[in-house]
């Protein structure tokens, strides 16, 4: 279901390959030159410096939109978030407004913080729901190098039974990204 888009492979100012997609931090993809590298130690980008910010492109989802019967499409967020829009839903960036249909669902993969302490280091839990609805408590320090593409913090995960409330959720505390916008 997930897949990338093939993209122009070569660079447009040397003509090198460009080499396959990194993701930032923030969940923004790009492609370097394969000529030029990012030196960690001088901060510098060395040989060509071409970098292709990729658009994380909308992908078409096989739904229907509940207002207007036009596809819906997946988006990702600037900051990592999925929603799912109407496909004929856009923004004017000269006139400032937005064009077409305006159905929006986030998807919920959030975390919402919880009043209890980590057993392991005494620290605040988070809970986490996965966009797949799967919920699991796990410490507020843990989090994901993705440089070094391992773990950092504290580890604890405790995964919850499907209809599990853990003690300190208010039931109505969801995050935000759980709400779709109030229909007008
Ligand atoms: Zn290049
Ligand atoms: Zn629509
Ligand atoms: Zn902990």
């Amino acid at each position: 279901m997930w897949y990338v888009k093939k993209m122009n492979d070569t660079c447009p100012k040397c003509g090198s390959t460009l080499s396959e997609i990194t993701e930032t931090q923030t969940g923004k993809k790009l492609r370097r030159c394969s000529a030029g590298s990012w030196n960690k130690e001088t901060r510098q980008n060395e040989g060509c410096d071409y970098v292709l910010w990729l658009e994380v492109a909308p992908q078409t989802l096989d739904e229907k939109c509940p207002k207007c019967g036009e596809a819906l499409v997946l988006q990702t967020t600037r900051f990592g978030k999925k929603m799912k829009k109407c496909s004929t839903g856009g923004w004017d960036k000269d006139k400032k407004v937005a064009t077409g249909c305006d159905f929006i669902e986030w998807i919920n993969g959030t975390t919402e913080t919880l009043d209890k302490d980590c057993p392991e280091c005494g620290e605040k839990l988070v809970l986490f729901t996965t966009s797949a609805g799967k919920k699991m408590e796990k410490c507020s320090t843990s989090g994901w190098d993705r440089d070094n593409k391992r773990p950092t913090g504290c580890t604890f995960v405790r995964w919850l039974k499907p209809g599990e409330i853990p003690p300190g959720v208010n039931a109505s505390s969801e995050g935000e990204e759980f709400l779709p916008p109030e229909p007008n």
